[in-house]
């Protein structure tokens, strides 16, 4: 008999499942939902309040946790154990951070090159995964409470410029907090659905999504067009955000503090005293005028105007990115439909009247900012939950993938800004006579050559049959799902041996990295193009000595002494050219080679020929 779920403390009937969207921020993270009777997303509070839930954690010596504002406290007076910004070190290994190590006030371990950063506290580490994954439950927890079920699925959001090995670590997170993740989003992409846009496939739009958090700037260029959510260009400062605006506020005062100033800088938790108070000043002066409070018997004061003059600096800074972003997907700001703005810190007016005149128009701040994106998740998971069925949302991939080939040549399979998710295969062949194993490396770029792009992974292809060079064939699929997570396959199809692994990165690119791999991409075109004609031009004389000296040695009887001495003397030059790296006579010299060894080459098979069909009339 089926079963009816009713909610036994609402008597409602119970749905049969809520997949949750998620905000995982630097500063803040936040849980929202579609609700199934009114089909609007909300975030969900607790107590019917607070809905965001600081990104924070407090480790005590037993190895006890506490989440969100629990451990804001802490921030005070344990700030060797209390964690902030691990967003920051997704995907990062230790040399990632090292610039940044003063930023962190808790202690990051020093770990070997290629594997993710740790966090001491204690006698304990943890992974930056385990740590959001704290976050995560923590979330988890709430929505089951509030809403009075089991929370199992959710999509969760990450920074439009995150890396497969960033994306990687947050579903990893999710996996970790009993989360199944169905889609890992885009931040912009999210809320741009906050914003009801792109919701209708015929939907043809333009916009500039300005996010400015609490230690983060993006901007982000987003086309949308045929339900596909394209992102033209990214731009920011991962160091860049309100903190620094608290941070102006803390020096404006201390200024004014005599000799106070150095008992505070020498102690921790006086300093993160005062710039709570200094962010408690700032989102006053959102709404009011002036702010003044006693402090340690002393007096600070603040107005909005001088709040203005000391965010200007930060906030020309955040104006640059954006016009690096319009430069980068070339478009011009009159082509723009919408400017959305999402973030805590865009809530302070002037922040918005300075973005509205730098983009000459009045901006989207119908929602409330700081809950945007987890709304935006809400409504992706809610698609994904299939009751919303005319709705395909796409992403599309920033960097070109591709696998290594000979002369460390980069093969682009799937090409950058290919639309997602998206398969592709290709077929390739081995180079050396009876060679059973094929390295397969897979490479992330745009250059030319693979030393330039990043490694993503490899694997051995084992157990190709003898064959001559040449005659397998090896097929090598890419699949790049929707959550910017790669699958690769070999196989070779005469035997059907196989292999695939599916790209789980360790560690990422520094945030900046993606962008700057496209700009060396733009920059050295020209080089990339010369220098793969001349790798090319190589492995093609490598391959005619091999395939030449071959033959020789098999045919030494039907050759005379000149041919033998000639072709080794073409030999010697075609390899002595190729050492000196001169494409145009290697290519020469190649040539010389062919012209000398195809008079006997001919000879001899026919020949060969001549006996296989005198062979035949036996
Ligand atoms: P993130 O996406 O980085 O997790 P949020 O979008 O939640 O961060 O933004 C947090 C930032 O927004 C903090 O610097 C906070 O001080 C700032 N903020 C929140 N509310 C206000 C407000 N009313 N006025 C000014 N700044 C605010
Ligand atoms: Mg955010």
């Amino acid at each position: 008999m089926p079963t009816i779920p009713i909610n036994i403390v609402t008597g409602t009937l119970q749905p049969k499942e809520i997949i949750v969207g998620i905000d995982l921020g630097t500063t803040n993270s936040l849980i929202a939902f579609v609700h199934p009777d009114s089909k609007q997303p909300v975030v969900l509070k607790e107590y019917g309040e607070q809905s965001l839930v600081p990104s924070i954690i407090h480790i005590d010596s037993s190895g006890t946790t506490l989440v969100g504002d629990q451990a804001l406290p802490y921030l005070q007076n344990d700030t060797k154990h209390t964690l902030f910004s691990i967003k920051r070190l997704m995907g990062k290994s230790y040399t990632d951070l090292k610039g940044y190590l003063s930023f962190f006030s808790y202690q990051l371990v020093e770990t070997k090159e290629q594997t993710a950063v740790q966090v001491q506290v204690y006698d304990k580490r943890y992974t930056p995964i385990e740590l959001s994954s704290f976050i995560l439950k923590e979330l988890k927890t709430r929505a089951e409470h509030i809403l009075k079920m089991s929370v199992s699925k959710a999509v969760i959001t990450v920074p439009a410029y995150f890396n497969d090995a960033q994306r990687q670590a947050t579903r990893d997170a999710g996996a970790l907090a009993g989360l199944e993740v169905l889609r890992i989003v885009n931040e912009p992409t999210a809320a741009s659905l906050a914003y009801g846009i792109g919701l209708n496939p015929q939907d043809e739009k333009l916009l500039a999504v300005y996010d400015f958090g609490g230690g983060t700037f993006d901007i982000t260029i987003l086309s949308i067009s045929n339900g596909i959510f394209e992102v033209l260009s990214t731009n920011g400062d991962t160091f860049l955000g309100g903190d620094d605006i608290d941070k102006a506020v803390v020096d404006y005062w201390m200024k004014g503090l005599g000799d106070f100033q150095s008992q505070i800088k020498k102690d921790s938790n006086l300093s993160s005293q005062l710039r709570l108070i200094a962010e408690e000043a700032k989102k006053k002066l959102s709404v009011e005028e002036q702010f003044s409070v006693h402090w340690m018997s002393h007096k600070l004061t603040l107005n909005s105007l001088e709040l203005a003059r000391l965010a200007e600096p930060i906030l020309q800074k955040t104006l640059d990115c954006c016009t690096r972003a319009l430069e980068d997907a070339k478009i011009d700001i009159s082509s723009l439909t919408d400017i959305l703005m999402v973030g805590g810190s865009t809530r302070m007016p002037f922040v918005k009247n300075k973005v509205a005149s730098f983009f000459n128009r009045s901006v989207n701040d119908s929602i409330n900012p700081d809950e945007a994106v987890a709304l935006g998740a809400a409504i992706q998971a809610d698609i994904l939950a299939g009751n919303n069925k005319d709705l395909l949302l796409l992403d599309v991939t920033p960097l070109s993938l591709g696998i290594e080939t000979m002369g460390g040549l980069m093969e682009v399979l799937i090409p950058r800004n290919s639309k997602i998710p998206i398969k592709v295969a290709k077929q390739f062949t081995t180079h050396k006579d009876g060679q059973s194993d094929m390295r397969i490396s897979v490479f992330q770029g745009e250059r030319d050559l693979v030393e330039d792009n990043r490694k993503l992974g490899e694997f051995l292809l084992k157990g190709i049959p003898a064959m001559p060079a040449g005659l397998p064939k090896v097929e090598i699929t890419l699949l790049l799902n929707a959550d910017g997570i790669l699958q690769v396959s070999a196989q070779e199809l005469r035997s059907g041996v196989q292999h695939q692994i599916a790209i789980k990165p360790q560690l990422g690119l520094t945030d900046t990295a993606v962008e700057d791999m496209l700009q060396a991409g733009f920059d050295s075109a020209k080089q990339d193009k010369e220098m793969r004609a001349l790798v090319e031009a190589k492995t093609e004389a490598h391959s005619m000595i091999t395939l030449t000296e071959q033959f020789i040695k098999k045919n030494s009887n039907l050759l005379d002494a000149v041919e033998i001495t000639n072709t080794q003397q073409a030999i010697a030059n075609l390899q002595e050219a190729i050492a000196k790296n001169n494409k145009q006579v290697i290519q020469q010299k190649t040539n010389q080679l062919n012209d000398i060894s195809k008079p006997y080459a001919e000879r001899i098979m026919n020949i060969a020929i001549k006996q296989s069909l005198e062979g035949k009339k036996i």
